[in-house]
């Protein structure tokens, strides 16, 4: 009975060797939560089980590592658990002696990511062929579905819930109405991200080679067609092992994709695309802002301006619209520049009126901060300084907080002076408000390109 648990232990070891010399020299890639990310160190495959070095663990996935030296003893911690490992050297890792723990090498500590995912809610996918390591964390309880391969997104990784690693052939496209699908021989990764000027949408099939209708023998070919969104699909072998998708784009449109057929089939389709405006009426509560001439406070300007704009702009299709407030609530400058990173806006507009001792001062100014915003800006200032028939104080670049923390093109609106006596009656008439409101909106369909 011994000598066949022996002879067993044996042949294992044979059989696990050249693995392992293959895999250990491998450089991988991480992805989480589907976006790839620059690590530190490699991660290495070694016994099938993912390694992440102490400090990608610690910045990629946002656990705490504490690694006592002398000891030998490494805690991970995330939320209310954490687990405890014995650090062993490279070689009982490489051997397998004691499998699944953390070693040291190359100057730093390798931690197994499947004792984490065994304690925290994640969920660790690798191949050995595309060499990549995907990481699926949630922030929420273990108990929530963790792997959740979201396929709407940009730049997104589509991956199929039954991934057999090994090179795909991708044959066909097929086109049926407004619907593109692209046939492969088996499922694979499909990772897609959006192109602009001009606007392209790209799909990349990882481990695949162009068969069928598709291998021209030049490496790539392409198709005009009649589509409501789509000029043309091109597809190559981009290199090697990627086969690479590209729809060139009659005009910006939202996509979905999913993967179907157990993963034989990617279908993406295509809809009108729609843009999310953030309008932050500036201050509220207990914050009045300015105090005009007779008393009235900026908060309430701003947020009858605010809503103006938002019934404008709720009549268009492409416009979608979301208010820091939407009554007289306090709200801190930081969070609403926030608010419009996480619904993920298109265009982020702060509605003020202005204030100044000197009670001639009157007109329009508008600021914006990151350069990326200009073309945006100086649009919105002309087109408001036109229909205010206010004095033209320019477009003017500064830090202010909501405009800073706001990531996509943004831009803060002084929209007259609340120190002046006819700025400020102009700015309490519901006429110039509407005129006001149109020329934003009117702005925004310019910047976009809304007919
Ligand atoms: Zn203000």
């Amino acid at each position: 009975m011994k000598k066949t648990i022996v002879l067993l232990t044996a042949l294992i070891m044979l059989l696990t060797v050249p693995v392992i010399v293959s895999a250990g020299q491998t450089s991988y890639s991480l992805y989480v939560n589907g976006q790839k990310v620059k690590v530190d160190k490699s991660p290495k495959i070694i016994q099938k089980i993912p390694y992440l070095s102490k400090e990608d663990v610690s910045k990629q996935l946002g656990y705490k590592v504490e690694w006592e030296k002398n000891n030998r003893k490494m805690k991970v911690s995330h939320a209310k658990s954490f687990v405890q490992m014995q650090v062993v050297d490279q070689a009982d890792a490489v051997t397998g002696t004691f499998e699944g723990l953390p070693f040291e090498a190359d100057g730093t500590v390798y931690v197994p990511l499947k004792q984490l995912s065994d304690n925290f809610p994640m969920k660790v996918l690798w191949d050995r062929l595309s060499k990549s390591v995907y990481v699926y964390l949630s922030d929420g309880q273990a108990s929530s579905p963790i792997f959740d391969p979201d396929p709407v997104g940009d730049p997104g990784v589509l991956v199929p819930d039954d991934l057999i690693t090994g090179t795909v052939e991708v044959s066909q496209i097929q086109i049926s109405g407004a619907k593109i699908s692209i046939q492969t021989s088996k499922s694979t990764i499909v990772s897609h991200s959006e192109l602009q000027d001009p606007n392209r949408i790209v799909l990349d099939f990882e481990d695949a080679r162009l068969t069928g209708d598709l291998n021209s023998g030049k490496g790539g070919g392409e198709l005009i067609l009649d589509h409501t969104y789509i000029q043309k699909i091109r597809f190559a072998q981009n290199d090697a092992d990627i086969v690479r998708v590209v729809f060139d784009m009659k005009k910006p449109a939202s996509y979905q994709i999913q993967s179907v057929e157990a993963g034989k089939r990617t279908e993406i389709s295509f809809s009108e695309k729609r843009y999310k405006i953030v309008l932050d009426a500036g201050h509220g509560g207990k914050d009045s802002g300015a105090v005009g001439l007779d008393g009235r406070y900026e908060k309430d300007f701003n947020l009858s301006v605010a809503k103006k704009i938002a019934a404008l702009m709720e009549k268009e299709d492409q416009l979608e619209v979301v208010m820091t407030r939407k009554d007289d609530t306090f709200m801190e400058l930081t969070a609403r520049g926030e608010m419009a990173n996480k619904v993920g806006a298109d265009l982020f507009i702060s509605i003020h009126g202005n204030n100044f001792s000197d009670s001639k001062i009157s007109g329009i100014e508008t600021y914006y901060w990151h350069r990326e915003s200009f073309a945006f800006a100086t649009l919105l200032h002309n087109n408001i300084v036109k229909a205010s028939g206010l004095p033209d104080r320019n477009l003017r670049r500064n830090d202010w907080r909501v405009i800073k923390t706001a990531k996509m093109p943004g831009v803060l609106l002084e929209l007259g002076y609340m120190s002046n006596a006819k700025d400020h009656a102009l700015m309490w008439s519901e006429e110039y408000q509407n005129k006001v409101a149109k020329a934003i909106t009117d702005g925004v369909k310019a910047y976009l390109n809304i007919k």
